[in-house]
């Protein structure tokens, strides 16, 4: 039997329904903040992933040649094909250009609980500015995203990659090496980040009070010890956070996201109930469309990991209630069976979700498959009630049964 490949999956309707209903409530939520939706291809040309995140991400993406020869990629993210399309056309547009996105992305990842190799993120991109009101109104809307979701249990870390980069400049830490030293602070791997520390000259005190900073979280106060013109503007977009009302997000200045093109502020959210893979959100301000042959813009933009949220929800026990169907038509002969049809079609055309037996079923097991379908109404069509221009209707969940004129029958569902 053929499956599908490794690391995706298949949605069925009520999964599938249910996935529609959270994509909608993001796009609901981006709206509000005037952003506005767009979508870019699913493959790319490879030299994009490449130049934004360097030649390893090829190791890490589904990367082929075309039947032309061309070198694509499928998107393993959609931040950079954003930035290309802004580069592309979109460039004398009013700023800040405020966008939003849903769609799959692609990695070669070893599949686990969360962690998929075709997986769907919802991101959203603020082009043309580099401020704290920027970047506190890209933390405000993933914050109202995860509220709206209905997610209980959530940490949002904000920090500055300036600060770190700071002190690692000033331990005279040569630039190139950087990128490595902040990725192992960013996942918390202290011994690593000690050698190559060492490794590249630092002393003892140094690295101590590298190691105190990248520790530091909390409040916007613990950014008072620290002299940094960064620490400065953190706090600036903290004030204004809670101007916004958002005030559950903590200050985190281990999150550096080790990635060159990030420029300042840069957070994560995660659900602790994920476990291993708990992030469900990571985003920051960065710069781009340079290296796409634009003109540089500063930017500010995040994506949530969509599945991983709805992972999330489902292990803090939400559920999710699938709208059914609201009529089941059920022709008790075959003499009827047009009538039937008829009476449906009304129903469809007021909007009513209706379904009707076409299996040719007897009146008992149309009925049985009515209740499993999850219909609230049965509308039975009799040849008896149908000269009274009536039918019977079952309210599927009482079980009650009347007769009612066929001009009543669409108030029913009102
Ligand atoms: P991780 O460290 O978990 O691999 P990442 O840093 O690679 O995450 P980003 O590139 O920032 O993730 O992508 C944004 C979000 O997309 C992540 O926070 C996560 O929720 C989600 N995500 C990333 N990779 C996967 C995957 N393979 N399957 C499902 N979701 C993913
Ligand atoms: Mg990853």
């Amino acid at each position: 039997m053929i499956r599908c490949p490794r690391g995706t999956r298949d949605f069925l309707p009520d999964e599938m329904e249910r996935r529609r209903h959270y994509e909608n409530v993001l796009r609901t939520v981006a709206g509000t903040f005037g952003f506005r939706e767009i979508a870019t291809p699913i493959f790319e040309e490879a030299s994009l992933f490449v130049i934004k995140s360097g030649p390893n991400i090829l190791d890490e993406i589904y990367a082929f040649k075309d039947k032309g020869d061309r070198d694509l990629a499928l998107r393993p993210e959609l931040t950079a094909p954003v930035v290309r399309m802004f580069v592309n056309g979109m460039s004398n547009e009013p700023r800040p250009l405020k966008l939003f996105y849903f769609g799959q992305c692609f990695r070669y990842e070893r599949p686990q609980s969360g962690r998929y190799r075709e997986f769907f993120q919802f991101g959203a991109e603020m082009i043309g500015n580099a401020n704290a009101e920027t970047d506190a109104e890209a933390i405000a809307l993933a914050v109202s995203m995860i509220k709206a979701l209905g997610l209980r249990k959530y940490k949002i870390r904000i920090g500055h990659i300036g600060i770190l980069r700071n002190m690692l400049a000033e331990a005279n830490v040569p630039q190139d090496g950087m990128q490595e030293i902040l990725q192992k602070l960013d996942k918390k791997m202290y011994d690593e980040a000690g050698s190559l520390l060492r490794s590249a000259g630092v002393c003892d005190d140094s690295v101590k009070r590298i190691f105190e900073t990248a520790g530091t979280t909390g409040g916007k106060e613990v950014l008072d010890k620290i002299t940094d013109d960064a620490a400065a503007y953190m706090k600036e977009v903290m004030e204004i956070l809670e101007a916004m009302n958002v005030t559950d997000a903590e200050i985190d200045l281990g999150v550096v996201r080790g990635l060159d093109y990030y420029t300042g502020m840069v957070f994560e959210a995660e659900a602790p109930s994920l476990g291993a893979e708990k992030q469900i959100c990571g985003g920051g301000s960065y710069s781009l469309s340079e290296l796409f042959g634009g003109e540089k813009v500063f930017s500010t933009g995040f994506a949530i990991g969509f599945d991983r949220i709805l992972l999330a929800m489902e292990k803090e026990g939400q559920t999710f209630r699938n709208k059914g169907v609201d009529a089941y038509v059920v022709p008790v002969s075959d003499d009827v069976r047009l009538e039937a049809v008829k009476i449906a079609s009304m129903l469809r055309s007021r909007g009513i979700v209706t379904d009707i037996d076409i299996m040719r079923r007897k009146m008992a097991k149309a009925m049985k498959h009515a209740a499993s379908a999850g219909a609230r109404y049965a509308v039975i069509i009799g040849k008896s009630e149908l000269e009274e221009n009536s039918v019977t209707v079952r309210n599927m969940e009482t079980g009650d049964q009347r007769m009612i004129r066929l001009d009543e029958l669409f108030g029913l569902f009102l």
